[in-house]
């Protein structure tokens, strides 16, 4: 390899690491999520499991079913709602 191909593999490897900063740079673009990020997607599924769960278990409630009674399919007694929330301590 001569000295000239050293300097174009040199100069090649600079423009990627430009192309990769100009593309950090975007908005909206983030190929390394930090920690915050990474707790922020758990809570969310974690909270989509709880209410998922606290639905099911909805089905055999007779609070829930009252308060179904209104015309609200989705509604929940107040213990289902707040497991739904994550307010329920258990
Ligand atoms: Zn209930």
């Amino acid at each position: 390899m001569t000295r000239r191909n050293d300097r174009r593999t040199l100069a090649s490897g600079e423009r990627v690491a430009a192309a990769a900063r100009r593309l950090r740079a975007r908005p909206g673009w983030n190929p390394r999520p930090s920690a915050a990020d990474a707790g922020q997607e758990l809570a969310v599924r974690l909270g989509e499991i709880r209410a998922a769960a606290a639905y099911e278990q909805s089905a055999d409630c007779p609070a829930c079913a009252e308060a179904r009674r209104d015309g609200d399919p989705d509604a929940l007694c107040a213990d289902h709602l707040a497991q739904a929330l994550g307010l329920d301590p258990r």
